[in-house]
């Protein structure tokens, strides 16, 4: 692959990097406003630095056991990122 295609972020719509493997990847400022189903915000993180996934509330730190977020009230899918990282998708 040479110059990485741009496709809008399907929750605002800016243009944000396409992956081939995540088609429905939500950008990086939504991905920060990731919520529960009660509004209440989590974060997602590598495990360490050979990768995992693990998602926590951001105000308690509790432990968030599920990979189901809602960004802007919009269902989402977030897992381990193939190249590291989280990766954020819409769930539809
Ligand atoms: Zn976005």
């Amino acid at each position: 692959m040479s110059d990485r295609q741009l496709k809008p972020c399907p929750i605002c719509s800016i243009p944000s990097p396409y992956w081939e493997r995540y088609p429905r990847l939500v950008c990086s400022t939504c991905c920060s406003k990731a919520c529960d189903s009660k509004g209440r915000k989590v974060k997602f993180y590598n495990v360490d630095m050979s990768g995992g996934f693990l998602a926590r509330f951001a105000d308690t730190k509790e432990e968030y056991p599920s990979h189901l977020c809602y960004i802007e009230g919009v269902k989402c899918w977030a897992e381990e990122g193939k190249f590291g990282g989280i990766a954020i998708e819409r769930y539809d």
